[in-house]
């Protein structure tokens, strides 16, 4: 404290934080901070310690030490302190809720509570999974006993991003402590404050070391994190690009890695659902009251053509009324741009999509410039029209709200492009045709496939991504065994 006091100078009114190694809350070991700001008014609005490979190492050393106790503590045990920790979430649900709108800019009322909400969720979830850690019996014949137990894998490094960061950081922590691992969790540094929050609510009744929360920089936290000897699981959420980082270091250890990535995912509308439920599907889908930055937004949105201008014009005229402004407004559907970074890259693509000339702007553009949204990284939810497949907007992954629409004739067609896409993460389809819409998902290269509706992952269902959009699958029991555990075969001779 003392050490961040000094470096801070005049800045000591700024909210102080501390990261949790070995059930202690401490500085970083060079006593240095990194700012977080408040993206709607951009302005800092806390310090987070600055993790270096000093403290990675430090952190992990807590994690190994705890394991053998909480690896051999019994399962049942162990998810019920995740359920005392959701009911003692749930008491600082609003708190929790009004500190990820502030430090992410996602809207309070739309996206912020939803997350806590979420987030225990997921935490009872997992608590109730303790049980399933089962073996099985190979029938190997009656003179032999065969069977498997699923074990845990050891100190977990797990590194998440700022666009759900609680959520996220619960989704790792759930199925991995339930599983018997302990774990060292490094925070996006953009968005630590609701993660350490919820660090504090588990530290409250797990052992010192089961659970270590560490804020810095990518390349210098992240990155040692990842290649650190002692950590035998790595679990990534977060770029392709990083990802593809944490997937080389893992292969120098030859340790297993959960990667959940970057997505293009494309929604495919056939002529019979020109309604008012898609739209409204199509708006969700695209996550536009999170500022579309989300790995599963619907970013391309593949219309027939007979549908094409009637669709587009009634979808443009809702996310027209979506109340774009301050984040902790009750009142306010969507919120800001995570940071300058993100924002002027967001901007880049609406500037890019302006200057094509066989596109056409339904709605948006370019934020504005002067006026109460100036003063924050808010974003113009923003359509373009005519759009192909080919474009770099239809392309890459924009993590804004930027959502391209691309007509199509036939079926086959429109399949074929919404599968030119390295990506692979989420697909949704539009249609009261049964057998047409369950034919297409399952022609879609994506691991989660919505037919008529565009909502959020639930816990239980096998979450992950096909192509570069991953590896590994989340949010379910299955998740939970294939990621968190590894089985052994014990083969007993029972004739001796
Ligand atoms: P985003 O674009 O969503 O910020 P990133 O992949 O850049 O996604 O970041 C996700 C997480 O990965 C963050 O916690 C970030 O600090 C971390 N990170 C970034 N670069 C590296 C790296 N080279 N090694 C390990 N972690 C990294």
């Amino acid at each position: 404290m003392t050490a961040v006091k000094k470096m801070r100078g005049d800045e000591d009114a700024l909210r102080q934080t501390h990261m949790l190694i070995g059930g202690k809350w401490v500085d970083s070991a060079s006593g240095e901070v990194l700012e977080v700001e408040d993206p709607a008014h951009r302005r800092p609005i806390a310090v987070v310690p600055r993790g270096r490979a000093e403290d990675v190492a430090r952190a992990v050393q807590a994690a190994a030490e705890a394991f053998p106790a909480w690896s051999r503590t019994i399962p049942r045990d162990r998810g019920r302190l995740l359920a005392r920790i959701a009911d003692a979430l749930e008491a600082r649900l609003e708190e929790l809720a009004r500190t990820i709108a502030l430090e992410t800019g996602n809207a309070l009322r739309t996206q912020a509570r939803p997350e806590a909400k979420t987030t225990i969720d997921i935490l009872r979830y997992f608590g109730g999974l303790g049980g399933e850690l089962k073996g099985e019996t190979i029938p190997l014949g009656e003179h032999v006993l065969s069977y498997t137990r699923r074990e845990p894998l050891g100190v977990v490094g797990a590194i998440i991003p700022w666009n759900a960061p609680v959520l996220l950081a619960a989704l790792k922590i759930g199925p991995a402590l339930c599983a018997g691992n302990t774990m060292v969790l490094k925070a996006a540094e953009d968005a630590s404050l609701g993660v350490l929050l919820l660090a504090e609510v588990c530290q409250e009744f797990l052992p010192p070391g089961v659970l270590n929360v560490l804020t810095g920089l990518g390349e210098e936290c992240g990155a040692p994190l990842a290649n650190d000897p002692t950590v035998s699981k790595l679990s990534f959420t977060g770029s392709t690009e990083v990802g593809k980082l944490i997937m080389r270091a893992a292969a120098d250890r030859i340790v297993p890695v959960s990667l959940e990535l970057g997505g293009k995912s494309p929604s495919i509308v056939f002529p019979d659902a020109n309604e008012d439920w898609a739209i409204d599907g199509i708006i969700a889908a695209m996550r536009f009251t999170r500022q579309s930055q989300s790995c599963t937004a619907g970013s391309r949105l593949f219309l027939h053509r007979d549908i094409f201008d009637s669709f587009l014009e009634a979808l443009g005229q809702k996310v027209k009324a979506l109340k774009i402004g301050d984040p902790l407004d009750e009142t306010s559907d969507v919120g800001t741009i995570i940071n300058e970074k993100q924002f002027s890259k967001v901007c880049g693509y609406v500037e890019e999509g302006l200057r094509q000339r066989e596109g056409r702007v339904v709605i948006g553009g370019l934020p504005p410039k002067e006026g109460p949204l100036s003063e924050g990284y808010y974003a113009i939810p923003t359509i373009f029209a005519n759009a192909a497949n080919d474009w770099r907007l239809a392309r890459e992954e924009i993590f804004g709200p930027v959502l391209v629409a691309i007509p199509w004739t036939d079926e086959a067609d429109a399949i074929r492009m919404a599968n030119d896409s390295h990506y692979g993460l989420a697909a949704y389809v539009w249609s009261h045709d049964i057998g047409r819409a369950l034919r297409t998902a399952h022609a879609i290269e994506a691991g989660w496939v919505q037919v008529n509706q565009g909502l959020g992952q639930s816990p239980g269902h096998s979450y992950g991504g096909y192509k570069e959009s991953g590896i590994g699958r989340e949010f379910s029991l299955e998740g939970m065994l294939e990621s968190y555990t590894q089985r052994k075969n014990v083969t007993v001779n029972l004739m001796r």
